[in-house]
C-alpha cells in the first residue's frame, strides 16, 4: 500500500462547541475536560481506509474566539471537506452555522460537508431537536447529520468516514 493521500478538512463552528475536543479524541489524544481555548490554528491527523484506498485527513481547527473570525477565509482556503459542529445544548451555535456556511461557500465553494451535533451525552440539556438539525442538513447540502459526544467518544468516527469516502470518491472522479 502506497502512502495515504492527504486532504485538508476544516472544522467550522462557534467557540465552545467542542471542535478541539472532537479532533483530539479522534486523533487519539483523549478528552480533556479542561480543554483550553484554541489560539490560532491547530492541526490533527486521522488516517482512514476508504473504498478508494487509504486517506489521511489533516484536520484544521481554528480558535473560535470572536477576535479570530477575520481569519476564516484564510483558514478555509484549500479545504477539500468540512465538518460543521454545533452544541445541541446551545441554540445560537446552531443558528450561527449559516454564517459558517456562507463564508465556506464563498471561499471554497460547494465542498463535501457533514453536520455534527456535539455533546450528545448532555441529552437532558438538549435545546436543538434532532429533526431540526436533520432538516437543516438536508436543505443546505450536507452529506449527512450525526450526533456525537467528544466526552464519551460516541459516534466520533462516522462523520469523518463519510467525508473521507466523499473526498476520495471525488478525487477518483466518481
Ligand atoms: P471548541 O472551542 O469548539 O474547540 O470547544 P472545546 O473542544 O474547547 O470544548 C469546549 C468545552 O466543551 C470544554 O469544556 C470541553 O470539555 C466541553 N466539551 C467538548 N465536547 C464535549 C462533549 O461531547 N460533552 C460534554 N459534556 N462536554 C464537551
Ligand atoms: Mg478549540
Amino acid at each position: 500500500m502506497g502512502p495515504a493521500r492527504a486532504f485538508k478538512v476544516v472544522l467550522c463552528g462557534d467557540g465552545g462547541v467542542g471542535k478541539t475536543s472532537i479532533a483530539s479524541v479522534l486523533a487519539g489524544a483523549g478528552f480533556n475536560p479542561l480543554q483550553r481555548l484554541t489560539v490560532g490554528v491547530a492541526h490533527y491527523v486521522k488516517d482512514l481506509q476508504t473504498g478508494d484506498g487509504a486517506v489521511r485527513l489533516v484536520i484544521w481547527d481554528l480558535g473560535g474566539e470572536e477576535r479570530f473570525r477575520f481569519l476564516a477565509p484564510v483558514f478555509l482556503r484549500g479545504a477539500r471537506g468540512a465538518v460543521f459542529v454545533f452544541d445541541i445544548t446551545r441554540e445560537e451555535t446552531f443558528e450561527h452555522l449559516e454564517d459558517w456556511l456562507d463564508v465556506t461557500l464563498s471561499t471554497v465553494g460547494d465542498i463535501p460537508r457533514v453536520l455534527v451535533g456535539n455533546k450528545a451525552d448532555l441529552e437532558e440539556l438538549r435545546v436543538v431537536p434532532r429533526s431540526y438539525a436533520e432538516l437543516y442538513a438536508k436543505r443546505r447540502g450536507f452529506l449527512a447529520y450525526y450526533e456525537v459526544s467528544a466526552r464519551t467518544g460516541a459516534g466520533l468516527e462516522e462523520p469523518f468516514r463519510k467525508l473521507a469516502e466523499a473526498i476520495a470518491g471525488c478525487e477518483r472522479g466518481g
